[in-house]
């Protein structure tokens, strides 16, 4: 069984429940980006074993949130529980004209305390896996001082063959400032096997806004396997210096493009993880992020989800 750690945070999320700006009905759920992946993954490829990274509290909510990865079928042996900290929060608001805005509290968030919890035996559970994915956020949310100890883990996980794979999702919010992060993810680039950026990200962090632009910058580094997402308009695969052009079919009626990137990344890695080719792979991504914008929220419907996945 192949198996795949992911190391992030996931949230409590709070939604208007209607458009109306008055309504003061609220939607509870949980996403966040690496979280948002791996149910993704393990929806479409059930037989791979997909395991989260991260911390959460003791409180009601936290003990909710463990149930729905158990609900996605998710392994939670690296769910840690913090004894004094509980999980981040954010809202998303719909204005009368239907644009959101997010507003965030995950300052002092149990994830962010994750590094703590990493001990020996944790270590050596992360050795055994296939590949160890974690974002641009799950660098941000980690305390600035646990950032070194986090890169020894992955250094000491790329020795022992696991595949190392970095999303950079940059936000730029999350960061004391720019040099903050190109260092981190200058570390990230060293150490990455596989990385997924998406030209947006290049664009307001490095100023680099083509494709060729990104595809120049990432093969400056020793990564075996980048895939450039370029939004609707196509993505671009190198594998061991091949670069390929893959077409994507734009949906017509986009309802939330929350999760097109995440849900990207899940099903390609998965797709990987089976040994399918990159064509392949990048086919059945676009395919799922296609399918999951036009849903509201980042964790689309299961049901109708799966019915997708059985035609994929
Ligand atoms: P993010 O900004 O969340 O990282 P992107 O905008 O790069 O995500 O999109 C991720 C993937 O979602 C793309 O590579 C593409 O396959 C798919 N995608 C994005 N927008 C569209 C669209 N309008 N129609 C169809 N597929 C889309």
């Amino acid at each position: 069984m192949k198996n795949i750690f992911l190391f992030g945070e996931c949230m409590i999320e709070l939604m208007t429940a209607s458009k109306e700006a008055s309504s003061n009905t609220l939607k509870q759920s949980f996403a966040g980006d690496v979280f948002n992946t791996a149910v993704y993954l393990k929806r479409t490829f059930p037989q791979v074993k997909v395991r989260l990274v991260t911390a959460v509290g003791k409180d009601n909510f936290s003990l909710d949130m463990i149930k729905y990865f158990e609900s996605e079928n998710i392994d939670t042996e690296l769910v840690f529980q913090s004894e004094n900290k509980i999980p981040g929060l954010y809202s998303i608001q719909l204005d009368d004209q239907g644009e959101r805005s997010f507003t965030y509290w995950r300052e002092n968030s149990a994830a962010r305390s994750v590094m703590n919890f990493i001990d020996e035996p944790a270590t050596e559970l992360l050795t055994s896996g296939d590949m160890f994915f974690f974002s641009g956020i799950s660098l941000a949310v980690i305390q600035p001082e646990d950032r070194a100890s986090f890169w020894q883990k992955v250094v000491q996980l790329k020795t022992a063959g696991v595949k190392i794979v970095f999303d950079p999702n940059y936000r730029a919010r999350m960061w004391k400032d720019k040099d903050e992060t190109i260092q981190a993810y200058e570390q990230a680039f060293k150490l990455s096997d596989i990385t997924l950026p998406g030209v947006e990200d290049f664009d307001s962090l490095y100023g680099i806004n083509s494709v060729e632009g990104v595809i120049d910058f990432c093969q400056s580094y020793e990564i075996s396997e980048i895939v450039v997402k370029n939004g609707p308009a196509s993505v671009i695969t190198i594998l061991d210096g091949e670069k390929e052009l893959h077409q994507v079919t734009p949906v017509k009626t986009v309802v939330d493009t929350t999760s097109a990137g995440d849900s990207f990344n899940g099903v390609y890695l998965g797709a990987r993880l089976e040994n399918a080719s990159i064509a392949e792979s990048v086919d059945k991504a676009s395919k799922a992020a296609g399918f999951v914008i036009q849903h509201k929220g980042a964790i689309a419907p299961k049901a109708l989800f799966n019915e997708f996945v059985q035609q994929l």
